[in-house]
């Protein structure tokens, strides 16, 4: 067996990194300090879409591939709120958005209480429902760090370095950049707090201060309030321009990893610029997926939804929003089954996809418990992507599992998930002794069910179990074999293969009528339908409902 084919993609990008910091003395001297630094940023300006998730996810699941391997690693999130509001967010008041164009989002005021600032406010929306993902990520706030100094070195050889940078700028993008000719950072104007309005004119490398005005031609959105003075660039008072601030945060905290989505990573984009910057300037290996001056590939798109969202909205869902899609456990699991460079759109109206991606969970918990056997190397990736998908403690037996078109079936039939509950204790889909975890995995699933009928199932899937006969057209071979089916599921008790061959039975031998006209007159007369679900297991959970419907006929 090749060992290669079936090892998961974490645990290959784990084994890569681990080598490419054994070869190389300086990483291995800083991860022996450090140990592996997992890297991920993100800009609050507003709400943060779901295909950012995917890079958190991609991120844990590599940091515990590292930890699975017997390093220490962790995974920390910045939030980079020292990037200032550049486009007028519908959150603020028109006055706000004037007032505040141009000013990083930690020094803007949240839009709703409880927050610390307008960057702390969306950062949380994502980072709240991260237990629910299982990202285990440490959050950071990239203006704290500039505040306690962590980019004060790199912020020096940046700017005795300037030259370099530049060159960089005009090698890639030519003469005429703005970049290949400014010094590489802004400082945040003490006077009105914006960033985006100031102009670094002149560095003093002996009395590391930067010369610097604030002005109206900057840029167009946002207005200087005329300050100019010499100041220090440090702790705080500035920060880096996005690509160079990449690359310099890549030396100052130590990372190994750190991936981003694919729209990053095209030719002379920002991970271009961020790997020159960090060879040329600052000596700095960049992170995986990076060698060297080649950026390496970065994900790809990740959608939820499907298009009805996107043409009602105009854009993709949000990440917090997507647990409305799909439980974030099963989100996770998609993620991490599919490698990064596979493009994931997941449609929820009208298709199955939601029903293909509880099966297929349910069948890696399947091999991952030893009850279901796809083949040796098969089910070694099924294990493996179980564990790395498992949100919390991968419990001691297998979780009770109903399928969501079953579950779809019985919260249609019972008012409330305890008679949901009863009946799949009676059918044995749940343990004689479950505990209230494996109780509270289920409802959660009916829960879901109970949602997904409700906003996506296709109509194939949904019903109403009559009350009484409706006016229903039925011939009398029909009614007769109804009569029977009535009789017989009074009497003793029956499986769903039992219940299956006796409609045969009644079919062939008994009435000779077509099990097509048989199944179709059941349904007529128990939902008021043509179709239905799968109707022996139906007829064994609804009973006597379906005994006193089958009686009238
Ligand atoms: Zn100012």
């Amino acid at each position: 067996m090749e060992q290669e084919d079936v090892k998961h993609w974490a645990d290959q990008i784990a084994e890569e990194v681990i080598a490419r910091v054994e070869n190389d003395p300086k990483l291995k001297k800083l991860v022996e300090k450090n140990g592996y630094f997992v890297y991920d940023e993100k800009t609050p300006s507003g709400t943060i879409h779901i295909g950012s998730g995917r890079g958190w996810v991609i991120h844990d699941a590599i940091a515990k591939a590292l930890r699975d391997k017997g390093v220490e690693a962790r995974f920390v999130l910045s939030s980079d709120d020292m990037d200032p509001l550049d486009k007028p967010s519908k959150e603020l008041s028109a006055e706000d958005n004037i007032r505040y164009m141009g000013v990083p989002f930690r020094y803007i005021p949240s839009p709703y209480p409880g927050f610390s600032s307008f960057g702390d406010y969306f950062f949380r929306q994502v980072t709240d429902v991260f237990p629910q993902f299982g990202i285990q990520a440490e959050l950071e706030s990239t203006g704290e760090e500039y505040e306690k100094g962590t980019f004060n070195k790199t912020i020096k050889i940046a700017l005795d370095n300037a030259d370099k940078i530049q060159k960089i700028y005009s090698d890639l993008y030519g003469d005429e950049v703005a970049a290949a000719t400014k010094l590489p950072f802004n400082v945040k104007c003490p006077q009105c707090n914006r960033i985006a309005t100031t102009v670094a004119l002149e560095w003093d490398s002996k009395k590391e201060a930067i010369y610097f005005e604030c002005r109206d031609d900057v840029v167009k959105w946002a207005k200087g309030c005329g300050h100019k003075a010499w100041i220090s660039p440090y702790n705080g008072n500035g920060k880096f321009p996005w690509k160079v601030e990449w690359a310099a945060k890549w030396p100052s905290k130590g990372v190994i990893v750190e991936t981003a989505g694919k729209d990053h990573f095209t030719k002379g984009g920002s991970r271009t610029i961020a790997c020159r910057i960090a060879v040329d300037v600052f000596d700095y290996p960049p992170p995986y997926p990076s060698v060297g001056y080649a950026t390496g590939p970065g994900y790809e798109f990740f959608t939820v939804g499907g298009k009805k969202m996107s043409t009602s909205k105009g854009q993709g869902v949000g990440f917090a929003e997507s647990v409305k899609f799909a439980p974030a456990p099963m989100l996770r699991y998609m993620l991490v089954r599919s490698r990064p460079n596979s493009v994931i759109d997941f449609q929820a109206y009208g298709t199955n996809d939601l029903i293909l991606l509880y099966e297929r969970y349910d069948t890696a918990e399947k091999i991952y418990f030893g009850k279901e056997d796809l083949g040796e190397k098969e089910n070694i990736k099924q294990k493996r992507i179980y564990e790395l998908s498992q949100v919390g403690k991968i419990p001691k037996r297998m979780p009770p599992q109903v399928s969501l078109v079953h579950a779809a079936t019985l919260v249609q039939i019972f008012s409330d998930f305890d008679g949901c509950i009863d009946s799949l204790k009676e059918s044995g889909h749940i343990y004689a002794d479950a505990t209230k975890e494996e109780i509270g995995y289920v409802k959660d699933r009916l829960a879901f069910a109970k949602h997904w009928v409700e906003e996506f199932a296709d109509e194939n899937y949904k019903f109403t179990v009559q009350q009484k006969l409706q006016d229903v057209v039925l011939t009398e071979s029909q009614k007769s074999s109804l009569r029977l089916l009535a009789e017989r599921l009074k009497k003793g008790k029956w499986t769903e293969q039992t219940l299956f061959e006796e409609f045969y039975k009644i079919c062939r031998d008994e009435v000779k009528i077509d099990p097509k006209d048989f199944f179709k007159a059941a349904y007529l007369v128990i939902l008021n339908k043509e179709k239905g679900p799968k109707l022996a297991p139906f007829l064994i959970t609804l009973r006597q409902r379906a005994i006193s419907l089958l009686e009238q006929v």
